[in-house]
């Protein structure tokens, strides 16, 4: 049966060859003066694939213009990219000293925080503490993304800049919060040393005729405790609190002769003995450097002199190491 088909089918492909070869156009060539018409005979088929083949050509050939309009766009666009990718590349040649600028930044946020651990570590030792230098964190600040190869593309530089700068700004604030930290206990420090004393009780005299500990005393001539230091100086000079505080004695005491006691707080007392005059009265609350009485020869004294002490918790030590 399929043979028969495809028989069939065959057939009539050959009978339609036969009819499109039969049928067909003639072309007469005419001179224009003399000479004979020359005819040509056109198959169906040519003359129908003439007129495709010039159908073809004709679309191609409107088209043109669209074509080469629509390639002026794309030049103009490419010139407009162009344009973006030099400024683009300007920009990023920019970011080279940006990425320097970052790990400037790096280096002296390290500076600020070796800082801060040598605050630290100055604040301890004021405050008489044994530091742990183990347990002071210096806390390294390490760009991991600035190793900029050559070989990385540029884009990478703007990856690279913008973690870089993330990075900073968390290491900033929490170098910023240390060095907070530092400023508040530095002022709570320098409001301590109002009250602590650190100046000499007369504004010149410098020499220490008898200092702080055991001595054959002057007059009982026995060994006792010089519980304080002289001063020699002459009688009327101004004698100075030594830091900020409450007067909680100005009266006569015994060998004192006439003593001023102030109060500094933080286990701090400072006693002035032997004065001519006082200048406080009990009570008064009076600055660093305020005057407060006038040397002089009181109580059990060989000549004129300030007798001072420094207390801490109601002992005596020795004041020299106070006295700047
Ligand atoms: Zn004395």
């Amino acid at each position: 049966m399929s043979g028969d088909i495809r028989g069939l089918i065959f057939t009539k492909l050959n009978q339609a060859i036969k009819r499109g070869k039969r049928k067909g156009y003639s072309l007469m060539i005419v001179p224009n003066k003399k000479g004979e018409i020359a005819c040509v005979n056109i198959p169906y088929l040519i003359f129908v694939t003439f007129f495709i083949l010039m159908g073809i050509n004709c679309y191609y050939l409107f088209r043109y213009p669209f074509r080469i309009s629509e390639i002026w766009g794309l030049e103009c666009h490419i010139y407009d990219l162009r344009q973006i990718v030099s400024r683009q590349d300007k920009e990023l040649r920019r970011l080279d000293p940006c990425l320097k600028t970052t790990q400037e930044m790096e280096d002296a946020l390290n500076g600020a925080n070796g800082f801060v651990v040598e605050m630290e570590q100055e604040y301890g030792k004021l405050q008489n503490q044994k530091v742990k230098t183990e347990a002071l964190t210096y806390r390294e600040v390490y760009l991991p993304g600035y190793q900029l190869s050559s070989t990385d593309r540029d884009i990478s530089k703007l990856e690279v800049l913008n973690r870089n700068l993330n990075y900073l700004e968390e290491e900033l604030a929490l170098t910023g919060a240390d060095l907070a930290g530092l400023v508040t206990k530095y002022k709570s420090y320098n409001r301590q040393l109002d009250f602590t004393p650190t100046i000499w009780p007369l504004a010149r005299d410098r020499r220490i005729s008898s200092g702080f500990g055991y001595r054959r005393h002057p007059i009982y001539k026995e060994m006792m405790l010089h519980q304080g230091i002289d001063i020699p100086t002459r009688t009327g000079t101004a004698v100075r609190a030594t830091a900020e505080g409450k007067v909680t004695i100005a009266e006569s005491r015994g060998g004192y002769g006439l003593l001023v006691e102030i109060n500094h707080g933080y286990g701090f007392r400072t006693r002035y003995g032997h004065n001519s005059r006082l200048a406080v009265k009990v009570g008064q609350t009076v600055k660093k450097g305020q005057v407060i009485a006038y040397a002089g020869n009181t109580g059990t004294s060989t000549g004129p002199h300030v007798h001072y002490e420094v207390r801490l918790n109601n002992v005596p030590v020795n004041p020299r190491p106070y006295l700047n």
